[in-house]
């Protein structure tokens, strides 16, 4: 579904990611762990087009992502790409001047043309889902920020994306608001939703993904499914980081 090939990215001298080769099949929970500066938000804005890759490939469901092309052309390419893939950042990024139901019906109705009473049931379902069917009026400076997150999410998946990105989604949540946001991305993993997830928590990595991919320094040093690298690391660097982190 989503396959990254030598992705290569600097910021001026600064070589940020040194070849990143990886594959997430359909319906597959990645998790990407790895420490503060070892390239993980960037890997993720690059693969949705935040960031260009200096070198590399992006592939989503058989599409090159990452083309060399200019103009009303790479326009178009980026809002196609765009649609396919949700993301959800550390800080919610809702807009603040719409309505929880606006900010979800935006994107279905300005972007995919979709008719404003399908948009507004499209919303309340997913709300429904993410536990705020009782928020769709409000606006979000009346919410918290588990809630701000989970409109978020909500948010994202009214694009009906192929695949989810995460970065941090929970870092700037209190703790106690920490596990609603991860219940909700715990039942997208059970939906089998094809998900991309930048964490800290390594327990919440360990019960939600199928693949755990550890970064450092730009590069992958170690991959493999849960029990594995959590419980069984190869590598010196691995078993350093999660001594710290676990
Ligand atoms: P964290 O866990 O703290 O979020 P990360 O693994 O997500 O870290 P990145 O944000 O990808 O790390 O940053 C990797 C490196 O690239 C860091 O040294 C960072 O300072 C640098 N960097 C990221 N974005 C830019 C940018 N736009 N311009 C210059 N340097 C950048
Ligand atoms: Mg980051």
């Amino acid at each position: 579904m989503v396959e990254v090939r030598n992705a290569r990215k600097s910021f001026g001298h600064l070589e940020v990611l040194k070849g990143i080769d990886f594959s997430v099949g359909k319906g597959q929970i990645f998790a990407l762990i790895g420490p503060s500066g070892s390239g993980k938000s960037t890997l993720l804005r690059s693969i949705n087009q935040l960031e260009t890759l200096n070198e590399g490939e992006v592939w989503l469901d058989g599409e090159r992502v990452n083309l060399d092309i200019q103009g009303m052309a790479y326009e178009r390419h980026i809002n196609h790409v765009r649609q396919q893939m949700g993301m959800v950042f550390q800080h919610f990024n809702l807009f603040p001047h719409l309505t929880v139901l606006e900010n979800i019906t935006l994107g279905p109705i300005k972007l995919k043309g979709m008719a404003k009473a399908e948009a507004r049931e499209l919303a309340c379902d997913l709300l429904a889902k993410v536990g705020l069917a009782d928020k769709v009026d409000v606006y979000p400076s009346r919410l918290s920020g588990g809630q701000k997150q989970r409109v978020a999410i909500a948010r994202a998946l009214a694009m009906k994306p192929k695949v989810m990105l995460f970065d941090e989604a929970t870092s700037a949540l209190d703790p106690e608001l920490v596990d609603e946001v991860n219940a909700v991305m715990k039942q997208l993993a059970a939906e089998h939703m094809t998900m991309l997830i930048v964490t800290h928590e390594m327990r919440f990595a360990d019960e939600v993904s199928d693949y755990v991919i550890f970064m450092d320094g730009g590069v992958v040093v170690e991959e493999g499914p849960p029990a594995q690298l959590f419980r069984n690391p190869r590598q010196e660097r691995t078993r350093q980081f999660l001594r710290k982190h676990l």
